[in-house]
């Protein structure tokens, strides 16, 4: 299993990407800006995209994807996200006004995608690779996802502030490698992370102190501008996890 990273940026500006993680060229784990880079039989490869909440720098692509290559693509887009998650969706971007509502057009027998709701805990089987939400506390209902290869794991965090539900998943997945998680804020805006619903180095550090299992620690989802301080602070607080920012366009194999 391939898990390359499209995007992992907090925000644009320049070569920046925001969230998007492409497995195996069939499977994208949000749709931020990062999925726009893809050629369009890349993108009509991709049958399944698994969203981990509404905000737009993790969704902004998919109505852009749901017909960029829609006559390439024999079957509808299958769209995995939480009941609460695919109801704003619908309410307010795939409403007819913003974006046509393609998982009715354009017809009802065979739209352009399909929406799956889906709960933290529940694991969709993919061939011999499983995705299942993480829980995670943010700002809108929004989960994290366990990428399993059967060998390994890659895990996503998706948005989220300290969600102790979320360290405790990890301590149960035997095969865990990788934890790609965002660290969005400096310490000094722990105010503005806790409204929010994001980490900063010190909360990241809080996480792992609970964590009993050794793992390559990835950040993302820095403040635009800000990747430098922010990686500054986290090697300051999590130096033992060697910490290390994870990169546009890198790919990891499980
Ligand atoms: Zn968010
Ligand atoms: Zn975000």
């Amino acid at each position: 299993m391939q898990v390359k990273i499209l995007g992992c940026s907090g925000g644009i500006g320049g070569a920046r990407r925001t969230m998007s993680l492409l497995v195996d060229d069939e499977i994208a784990i949000d749709a931020g800006s990062g999925l726009g880079d893809l050629a369009l039989e890349q993108m009509a490869r991709i049958d399944h995209v698994f969203l981990t909440h509404t905000h737009l720098d993790h969704t902004g692509f998919l109505p852009l994807l749901a017909d960029a290559a829609a006559y390439l693509r024999q079957r509808p887009l299958e769209v995995h996200a939480q009941a609460q998650t695919i109801a704003a969706l619908r309410e307010h971007m795939l409403n007819g006004i913003l974006w046509p509502d393609y998982s009715v057009k354009p017809s009802r027998e065979n739209p352009y995608l399909r929406f799956h709701p889906l709960t933290v805990g529940q694991a969709v089987a993919l061939g011999e690779r499983r995705i299942t939400a993480l829980p995670a506390l943010h700002a809108v209902p929004g989960v994290g996802y366990r990428i399993d290869s059967g060998a390994a794991s890659f895990v996503y965090s998706g948005d989220t502030t300290l969600c102790p539900a979320f360290w405790e998943a990890l301590n149960a997945i035997d095969n865990l490698a990788c934890l790609m998680i965002e660290a969005t804020f400096l310490n000094a805006n722990r105010h503005v992370a806790a409204e929010s619903g994001h980490m900063t180095a010190e909360l990241l550090a809080q996480g792992l102190a609970t964590l009993r299992r050794p793992v390559q620690l990835l950040i993302a989802h820095m403040e635009s501008g800000r990747e430098q301080e922010s990686m500054a602070e986290v090697l300051a607080a999590a130096e033992k996890w060697q910490p290390r920012a994870v990169l546009q366009g890198e790919t990891f194999v499980l």
